[in-house]
C-alpha cells in the first residue's frame, strides 16, 4: 500500500478472481465459462462494430435494450445494460443500501457481495445456510435489509423456486431485493416475472455464462422503471459508457441467435448430470445444482489437494478457503470429453 492509499479503503480486501492462467493449456472447470464458443453473428457484428469506435458508444444502448426487451417480454424502460454483472451488483448497493437499509445475504455465496458492500461502507448480516447449505427463506421474510440472493445460489449451486423468492419480496416491501439469476439458464426459475408485480425487485443477469461471452463482459439489471431510473442516476455517476460499442452489438447478435445459447444450456445440463452421476459413483458428496458447476466433496481427499493435484495434471477446478467449504471444490461443467477427462483423472487420484 502507497502513502497516499485512503484510509477509508484501508481495511479492504478485494475480491480474488478465478485463475486465468497463461503459463499452458488447462482444462478449464474454475470460472464457470462456456465451452461454447459465440454464435457465427457475434464475429460478423462485433467486425462491423469495429469500423466505428472511434465515435463514442450509445450511453443508452436503445437498440441492445430494444431486443433485451423483444426476448425477455418487458418494456425497455426496465431495463439497464452494465458491465458485467458484477457492476450492476456494485450499482445497485451504492443506490439500494445504506446504515438504515443494510444489506444481507447468505454465509455462502457470490464472494463479491461482502467485497462491495465493504467498498461502499454498507453495514451487512451474512446469514448462515443450513447444513444442507440450502437458504433459509424464513430467515430472509420481513428482514428489513437490503436483500442480495444469488438463485441458483453460487458456489453451492442450490435454487429457490420461485414462490419463495416471491415470499422474499413481497415480505419486505419497503426494501429491495436483488436477486442475481447469473445461473439461471442451466435450470432455475427467474423471477423477470415478478417485476411487473413488485416494485421492490430488482433482477440481474449476465451474458457471462450461459451465452459464452464472459470475455465480453455484459450483463443486465431488470427492475420498476423507478429502480432503474435510480441504478442509471449511479451509472451515469460513474461510467456512461460503460457498454462499448463492441459489447453492444455482440450483445444484440447474441439475442438474435438466443436458440443457440439455450441449445447450449441443455447440453450443459445434460453433462452436469453426467458428472454428477460420475463423482456421486466414486463416492463423491454433490450438493443439487441448477447451474453449470457441480459442488463436490470427496471423502477420501481433501478439497485443497484435490485442486492441487488436478492442477498438475491440467485441470482448473475452483477451491475455496472458507471454513465451511473447504472440504469442496466448485466444478464447472464443460464438454463430455472435459468431463469425461476429468472423471478419470480423479478416479487415479483417489484410488
Ligand atoms: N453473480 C454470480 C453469482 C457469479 O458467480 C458471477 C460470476 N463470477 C457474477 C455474478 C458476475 O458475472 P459477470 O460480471 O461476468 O456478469
Amino acid at each position: 500500500m502507497s502513502r497516499f492509499f485512503s484510509n477509508k479503503h484501508a481495511a479492504l480486501v478485494p475480491y480474488t478472481p478465478g485463475e486465468q492462467p497463461q503459463d499452458k493449456e488447462y482444462i478449464k472447470l474454475n470460472t464457470n465459462e462456456s465451452p461454447f464458443p459465440p454464435s457465427a453473428g457475434v464475429y460478423d457484428a462485433v467486425s462491423r462494430a469495429a469500423e466505428s469506435v472511434n465515435l463514442y458508444s450509445d450511453p443508452e444502448c436503445k437498440k441492445l435494450r430494444a431486443k433485451m426487451a423483444e426476448v425477455f417480454g418487458l418494456s425497455d424502460e426496465n431495463i439497464v445494460m452494465v458491465n458485467g454483472s458484477d457492476e450492476i451488483l456494485n450499482f445497485a448497493f451504492m443506490a439500494f443500501a445504506d446504515e438504515n437499509a443494510p444489506l444481507a445475504f447468505p454465509d455462502i455465496t457470490y464472494g463479491f457481495y461482502p467485497v462491495f458492500a465493504r467498498l461502499n461502507h454498507i453495514p451487512y448480516a451474512e446469514i448462515p445456510v443450513k447444513d444442507d447449505f440450502t437458504v433459509d427463506v424464513n430467515d430472509y421474510l420481513g428482514i428489513h435489509h437490503t436483500v442480495v440472493l444469488a438463485n441458483p445460489n453460487a458456489p453451492t449451486g442450490i435454487c429457490l423456486s420461485l414462490a419463495e423468492i416471491e415470499a422474499i419480496v413481497r415480505s419486505n416491501p419497503d426494501n429491495v431485493v436483488i436477486v442475481d439469476e447469473a445461473y439461471v439458464d442451466f435450470g432455475g426459475e427467474s423471477a423477470i416475472g415478478l417485476i411487473a408485480k413488485y416494485d421492490n425487485l430488482l433482477v440481474c443477469g449476465t451474458f457471462s455464462k450461459s451465452r459464452s461471452m464472459a470475455g465480453v463482459r455484459l450483463g443486465f439489471g431488470f427492475g420498476s422503471k423507478a429502480l432503474i431510473a435510480d441504478i442509471n442516476t449511479i451509472r451515469y455517476s460513474t461510467n456512461p459508457y460503460n457498454i462499448n460499442s463492441l459489447t453492444a452489438a455482440a450483445g444484440i447478435a447474441a439475442l438474435e441467435d438466443n436458440g443457440y445459447y439455450m441449445e447450449n444450456c441443455e447440453v450443459i445440463i445434460e453433462n452436469r448430470e453426467w458428472t454428477v452421476a460420475a463423482l456421486r459413483g466414486l463416492g463423491f458428496e454433490v450438493l443439487p445444482s441448477k447451474t453449470n458447476f457441480v459442488f463436490a466433496q470427496s471423502g477420501k481427499i481433501d478439497g485443497l489437494t484435490l485442486y492441487r493435484k488436478l492442477k498438475e495434471r491440467g485441470i482448473l477446478v475452483r477451491h475455496f478457503t472458507l471454513p465451511r467449504i473447504a472440504d469442496f471444490n466448485r466444478i464447472t461443467v464443460g464438454t463430455i470429453e472435459q468431463m469425461q477427462c476429468l472423471i478419470t483423472t480423479i478416479k487415479e487420484l483417489t484410488e
